[in-house]
Order: structure tokens, then C-alpha cells, then sequence
């Protein structure tokens, strides 16, 4: 129960946990990197490409070995699974949180699902994230179109309905959305977070919370999320992505020799490290191991 004691202790003590997308080793050792300098717990968690492509076995045992290399307390976590299938095969696999993202299915069909993934879950020990609502931004990536106001909206969660979907489904963790949306947007087009909806929320839902879309929020706005709206999980992978893109980018043009992949990824990490560095001291997580 390493996840749940964890965000208890989040919650009890007013911090977050940075939750960080990896979708190759590379990602993994920054991330890693990073929790161990900043002497912070981390959740690492893939989505469902980033699983297929490395393998959920993989992924889980990874998690393992590097929380021992490191000495720091690794939660691995299914981002945004929306197959019962998936996520029973990262509950077998040995993830210590499942995220089941039912919101393109209708309420009833969520709850339905949500509720098989809990008890399934909740048997081994393993803690389940569910959602309600649909997160506007198509995937974590630069997108280069601005939302309307309107449609950031139009995903807000409201706090009586998420309080029925976590009674009837007994979700751990509640996916919040206040004015989050994944990937970044042209500067101006981040509306700022509806932290008095997010308080709303917060007295009723009973759930730990987790706040998506970390990426090209304003840094003071997340730390009232966490301080004042009790989101205790951020979720954050398009900055790593970007960090890690252009890094590699440089190093090659600048060592356009170089073949021996372990020459050219150290910047390339170093990069990421310093992203997850600054991500776990708006979440406050540092020092807490
Ligand atoms: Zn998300």
C-alpha cells in the first residue's frame, strides 16, 4: 500500500506528488534522477501507448529495481487506461496505482467498469484513479490551437456528481478538472485554475485529488491547488517531452560523430532532470524521504 500511504502522508502534511509520464529508459533514469537528488517519493506512470510501447512488466519492474538502486519510493501508475483489460494487466503486473479514464463512456457504463477495476485492485492492495469528466486537450503536446473559454468549461467537474461517482464506485483518487487541460496551449490560452471550484470539490469528495494537465499551468496557481484545493498527485509528461526532444536535437547536431547511444543520452537526461527538479519543488515533495 506504498500508494496509498503516500498520498496519505501528502495530504496529511500539504504537499503533492509529481506524477511523470516515461515512454522510454532515458525518461526513466531523469525522473529517478531527479526524486533521488530532491529526496522526493515519485509516481511513474504510463499511458496506454507509452505501456504497449515499453511493456507494463517492464515498466512495474523497472519502478522496482530503480526504487532500491535509489533508495527513493517509486509509485508506478497506469495513466488514463480507458480498457478494463489494460488495467487488470498493470494490476497483475505489479503497478501500485491504476488510473481508469471511463469519461468517453456514458456515466453508467463508467461507474460499472470503475467499480470491476476497484475491486480487482483494491484485492492486491493497489489503489484505482477514476474520472467523470473529459479533459479538454487532445493528448500532451504542444498544441499549437487556442480553446475557447467555453470549451475549457464545458469539462469542469461538478462536485455533487463527482461525490455520487466516488461513493458508487469507491475510486481512491479523484481526477479534478478546474481549468486543467493536457498539453500546453499559445501563451494567453491557459485560463487560470477555478481553485474555489477545486475547494468545492475538496469538501465533498473524500477522495485524494489529482490535478492533470501540469504543463503550462502558472507555478502559483499550482501551489494553490495543492495548498488550498488538497490535490495531493500532479500530473506533468509534455514538459519532459519538449525538454527531452530538444535536447536531443542539440546533442546531435553538436556531436554529429557520435554513435554510442550512452554518449549521447546523458544530456539529453540531464535536461529532463532539471524539469522534474523544478516540478517536485512546486509540489513541495522534496526532502520528504
Ligand atoms: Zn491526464
Amino acid at each position: 500500500m506504498i500508494a496509498f500511504d503516500w498520498l496519505q502522508r501528502a495530504r496529511a502534511e500539504g504537499f503533492a506528488i509529481g506524477a511523470f509520464n516515461v515512454g522510454n529508459l532515458e525518461t526513466f533514469k531523469a525522473i529517478v534522477q531527479a526524486a533521488a537528488n530532491k529526496k522526493s517519493p515519485i509516481i511513474i506512470e504510463s499511458s496506454p501507448g507509452e505501456t504497449h510501447w515499453m511493456g507494463a512488466s517492464n515498466i512495474a519492474d523497472i519502478g522496482k529495481n530503480f526504487s532500491k538502486e535509489y533508495g527513493i519510493p517509486i509509485i508506478v501508475n497506469l495513466d488514463h487506461s480507458e480498457t478494463p483489460e489494460d488495467c487488470m494487466a498493470a494490476i497483475e503486473a505489479g503497478y501500485g496505482l491504476v488510473h481508469f479514464d471511463g469519461s468517453k463512456f456514458s456515466y453508467e457504463e463508467n461507474v460499472k467498469i470503475a467499480k470491476q477495476v476497484v475491486e480487482a485492485a483494491h484485492s492486491k492492495g493497489i489503489i484505482v484513479e477514476g474520472e467523470i469528466d473529459r479533459i479538454v486537450g487532445a493528448g500532451s503536446e504542444v498544441h499549437k490551437e487556442m480553446y475557447t473559454v467555453e470549451q475549457i468549461r464545458s469539462g469542469y467537474t461538478d462536485p455533487k456528481k463527482a461525490r455520487k461517482f466516488i461513493e458508487e464506485t469507491g475510486v481512491d483518487v479523484f481526477a479534478a478538472f478546474f481549468g486543467n487541460i493536457h498539453g500546453t496551449v499559445p501563451p494567453g490560452g491557459q485560463p487560470p485554475l477555478d481553485i474555489a471550484l477545486l475547494q468545492k470539490v475538496k469538501e465533498i469528495a473524500g477522495t485524494f485529488l489529482s490535478l492533470h494537465g501540469g504543463s503550462g499551468i502558472d507555478e502559483s496557481d499550482i501551489k494553490l491547488a495543492i495548498e488550498m484545493g488538497g490535490i495531493n498527485k500532479v500530473n506533468v509528461n509534455t514538459d519532459l517531452r519538449v525538454a527531452f526532444r530538444a535536447s536531443l536535437e542539440k546533442t546531435l547536431k553538436d556531436n554529429p560523430d557520435t554513435v554510442a547511444l550512452y554518449k549521447i543520452f546523458p544530456p539529453v537526461i540531464k535536461s529532463v532532470q532539471q524539469v522534474v527538479e523544478r516540478w517536485i519543488d512546486i509540489c513541495g515533495s522534496a526532502n520528504k524521504v
